[in-house]
């Protein structure tokens, strides 16, 4: 069997000021297998983007181990193995769309043809735009496109739909959806709407709040073409009873 793609043993993450110790995360233990499309689900504040920034080697963890890609996040961040869309596109605001793309690429591929690249994420007429001349699903897309651009084996997206209306928010999660098919890259993404996670997902972990612990873990093997707004409103309503402090009633 091949290596997990990510694998996470006891993971603990304390944030220390002067006047207190925050722990965001306590004892989170995982694992994603390689190819699925996994979701973090939990509340608001619970510490999914603390863990997603432990994966993508932005900050290490106070205890626990974990492997990314079968070695260590810095390692699999440095080989551009690693994909990642946080919540903050954070986009240069000199450069254009072009070259914040072309940025992430190592210099030995900087004059790859992004062309394909924009046009499968409908950028083609972005790319010589500033990333203040930007829709917010625009710029969403732009940072996608960062994302994919080193062809990772691991997408991890930071609740990539949040505050974006209906129609753009359902447009971009087909784009999502086929990119990562047509890649076989591995998905790891966080967020904390629940019908975002049963619409996309074939597997969902479940976080408690504060402090973070992994509570479940569920598989939805019925494939994502065909998931009725009924059977999304279902499985709801079961995760609701089954872990209220995570999943609402509404
Ligand atoms: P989520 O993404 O689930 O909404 P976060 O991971 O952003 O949650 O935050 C989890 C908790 O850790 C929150 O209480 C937050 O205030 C705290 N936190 C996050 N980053 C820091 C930081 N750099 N310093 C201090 N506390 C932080
Ligand atoms: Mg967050």
């Amino acid at each position: 069997m091949s290596a997990p793609a990510v694998d996470c043993r006891g993971i603990s993450v304390r944030f220390m000021s002067e006047r207190r110790t925050v722990t965001a995360l306590e004892d989170v233990s995982f694992s994603v297998e390689p190819g699925g499309f996994t979701s973090l689900l939990g509340p608001s504040g619970c510490g999914k983007s603390t863990l997603l920034r432990v994966v993508a080697d932005l900050i290490a963890p106070s205890e626990g181990h974990i492997s990314v890609l079968g070695t260590s996040p810095a390692e699999a961040r440095r080989g551009r193995s690693l994909g990642f869309v946080f919540q903050d596109a954070a986009l240069l605001p000199w450069r254009t769309v072009e070259d914040n793309v072309r940025l992430m690429l190592p210099p030995a591929r900087r004059g790859t043809d992004l062309g394909p690249l924009f046009a499968e994420l409908d950028l083609a007429e972005a790319r010589t735009r500033f990333p203040q001349e930007l829709s917010l699903g625009m710029e969403r897309r732009v940072a996608l496109a960062r994302a994919l651009a080193v062809e990772p084996d691991l997408l991890v997206l930071d609740e990539p739909l949040v505050s974006l209306d209906d129609m753009t928010a359902a447009r971009l999660r087909r784009l999502i959806a086929a990119a990562a098919a047509v890649r076989g890259v591995t998905v790891l993404m966080v967020t904390h709407n629940v019908r975002e996670a049963l619409e996309m997902a074939d597997r969902l972990i479940l976080l408690a709040p504060r402090p973070t612990r992994v509570i479940g873990e569920e598989r939805l093997d019925r494939p994502r073409g065909d998931r009725p707004a009924v059977w999304i409103d279902s499985i709801r309503a079961d995760l609701a009873r089954r872990y209220p402090g995570t999943i609402s009633e509404d």
